[in-house]
């Protein structure tokens, strides 16, 4: 009898063509979760079917683990046990002794993949059942609405005997839809919306706007935090880190002061984009909720989001910011971003940004800027800092300054 956790995934990654690549991009995620459980070891079976062995390893500490691994739908604690009789009935005993709450009814489930087994799927809910009852004082039978279903799946070399489903985090594979960069300021949206693409299947890489010296090393230092919590989902993420000093207060010098947020937020939309090429991503991601701030409005979007030829997905759009803030709760980005060191944009906000800019004006404005604006952006690429950052990088400096 081995202790194992049974994997469900989407139907998407069982069925059709990108099956073993997604199946490729899952067990690399899976392993990569499991390595600070060096006993659990991951199977992949021919007929499908993923679990994880836990050979001693807390479930608790896997299952926490394998939170972080999207296109997982559902997990269940299972006993694996040989194919026969009595080692059956063992394992259901063990699995029905375990339960966190006592049950008062409970049903035997059989699915029984190996046709040749000697009884079939009616005997062995007698047979089973029967055990379980003649075992367990006080509990009974309900075959229409027990309080646990045990379940019993008999395949030609093993046999699985579990109860409980948790469910996973959804979404797909890490990577299996393509590459966008996100946009991540240091405010609470921004990795949440990067959360959000991840689970969807896209590895991200992040651009950050950083205003330095009138920003601080801390707020860049805040960035790379929020960058290490996203990390823990991919392994590793890639920051970019752009110097967007010369452009702001360029700009600040330059345009209609209540078309300063537009204008920056489109040469911002320009630089991701241009990264966005060489680092060969398809998409870039921001935290923008429709109505929340004044660049955040129907017509602002409009007029920003022009400046991007790119498609740029915004998970949040339609979301409450109180809903954004308990799943930035969830995530432990929270904390991180309501540390009150200065963004690159409120330093240079203006007393009343508009909320109706007209892409005509706006336009006109950067035609005028043609002799400056298209070279500051080609340099701000150039003098862009790139860092990878990954989950255990505190732990490693630690490590090495002991
Ligand atoms: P957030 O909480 O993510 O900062 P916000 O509500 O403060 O969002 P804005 O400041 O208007 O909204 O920014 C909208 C989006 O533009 C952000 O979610 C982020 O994707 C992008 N953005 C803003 N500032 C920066 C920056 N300094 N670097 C990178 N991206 C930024
Ligand atoms: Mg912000």
């Amino acid at each position: 009898m081995n202790d194992v956790i049974l994997l469900r995934f989407g139907e998407l990654m069982l069925k059709g063509r990108n099956r073993a690549r997604f199946e490729n991009q899952i067990v690399q995620q899976i392993k990569r979760v499991l390595k600070p459980l060096p006993n659990a070891v991951l199977r992949t079976e021919s007929y499908g079917r993923m679990y994880v062995e836990l050979n001693g390893e807390r479930f608790e500490a896997a299952a926490k683990a394998l939170e972080k691994v999207f296109g997982l739908l559902s997990f269940s604690p299972a006993i694996k046990t040989e194919s026969a009789l009595e080692p059956i009935r063992e394992a259901a005993l063990r699995a029905m002794s375990r339960l966190p709450v006592k049950p008062e009814t409970f049903k035997v489930s059989v699915k029984r993949v190996d046709k040749q087994f000697p009884h079939d799927t009616f005997e062995m809910h007698r047979l089973v059942g029967g055990h379980v009852l003649q075992h367990v004082e006080g509990l009974k039978v309900d075959v229409h609405d027990p309080d646990v279903e045990l379940r019993i799946e008999i395949r030609q070399n093993e046999t699985f005997v579990y109860s409980e489903s948790v469910p996973g985090p959804g979404g797909f594979p890490l990577g299996s839809n393509g590459k966008a960069m996100l946009m991540l300021s240091g405010g609470i949206d921004s990795p949440v919306a990067g959360w959000f693409a991840m689970k969807r299947g896209l590895r991200i890489e992040a651009v950050h706007f950083h205003s330095y010296p009138y920003t601080s090393e801390r707020a860049k230092q805040k960035v790379i935090d929020l960058t290490r919590v996203l990390s823990d989902y991919a392994g590793s993420i890639m920051l970019h880190l752009v110097p967007f000093t010369d452009i702001q207060t360029r700009l600040k010098e330059t345009c209609r002061e209540n078309l300063l947020i537009t204008l920056m937020r489109r040469a911002m939309f320009r630089i991701t984009e241009q990264l966005a090429e060489k680092r060969e991503a398809l998409a870039i991601v921001t935290g923008e909720s429709l109505g929340q701030v004044a660049s955040q409005t129907l017509a602002s979007m409009n007029v920003i989001g022009r400046a991007a030829t790119l498609p740029v997905l915004r998970p949040l759009v339609m979301m409450d910011k109180i809903d954004i803030m308990t799943i930035a709760e969830k995530l432990e980005t929270f904390p991180i971003s309501i540390l009150p060191y200065e963004d690159c944009c409120t330093l240079f906000v203006p007393k009343s940004p508009s909320t109706n800019p007209s892409l005509k004006v706006v336009e006109r404005q950067e035609e005028w800027m043609e002799d400056w604006l298209p070279e500051a952006i080609r340099q701000a690429v150039d003098k862009t800092e790139t860092m990878w950052i990954k989950p255990d990088d505190k732990s490693s400096e630690e490590d090495r300054l002991f």
